[in-house]
């Protein structure tokens, strides 16, 4: 799965399409490309639940006031699967509609935006495309989140489980951007912190790849 373009801007032509879209917030497009396969569907309820243990207000959230929109044929409209608050068609259409729930609650998290809607579009051809719609105050932060998104649930679907410090790089995302801090030093990061220097080395690392630091051409990170 990548990311095969992203573009920050009003999008007035998806307002209509969710009703808890706020007037006025901009929007995140991230456009994804995904790969069809029957092991995707087997391990949907594993990623889901493997994010959940570092991001527990997945579950919070509610889910696609969209659908009954104009979009609302039956036929359309997904099921509640147990135990998953957000609606599952069972196909490939899950993975992007969970990369737009994780970009949300990352950016509430990293971003402290309190209110975050989004909306995931499939295309006709190719089969295998997404546009995810997703309110976005601050074009770096939702950048990031895009690539972190994409990267938490490429690399489950390769491990089966997450990279072993994944909490400390969201937690490190958070703090850098809560004290809007430029000059990094992993050791004094650590003190500070009171981290092992080699946990902060790696997530600061891994924040440069995922385009955390000067992404403002809209970068995307290949995964
Ligand atoms: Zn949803």
């Amino acid at each position: 799965m990548k990311i095969v373009s992203l573009a920050y801007g009003k999008f007035p032509s998806v307002s209509q399409l969710h009703q808890n879209f706020q007037p006025g917030v901009k929007r995140l497009r991230v456009t994804l490309d995904l790969v069809d396969s029957v092991e995707y569907k087997n391990n949907f309820s594993h990623i889901y639940n493997q994010l959940l243990s570092i991001m527990p207000t997945l579950a919070k959230h509610k889910c696609c006031e969209n659908w009954s929109g104009r979009q609302g044929s039956s036929a359309l409209a997904p099921k509640l699967t147990s135990g998953i608050p957000i609606k599952k068609m069972g196909d490939m259409s899950d993975y992007a509609h969970l990369i737009e729930h994780v970009i949300i609650d990352l950016q509430c998290h990293i971003g402290d935006m309190k209110i975050c809607s989004g909306i995931t579009c499939g295309y006709q051809f190719p089969k295998y495309r997404f546009d995810l719609f997703v309110e976005c105050n601050d074009k770096k932060i939702g950048v990031f989140t895009a690539n972190l998104a994409v990267y938490l649930i490429e690399y489950l679907r390769e491990n089966q489980s997450l990279p072993s410090n994944s909490l400390y790089l969201i937690d490190l995302a958070r703090y850098l951007t809560e004290t809007r801090q430029t000059r990094l030093s992993s050791d004094s990061l650590a003190r500070k912190l009171g981290w092992k220097e080699e946990i902060v080395s790696w997530a600061l690392e891994k924040l440069r790849e995922l385009h955390f630091f000067n992404n403002s051409k809209l970068s995307k990170a290949k995964v």
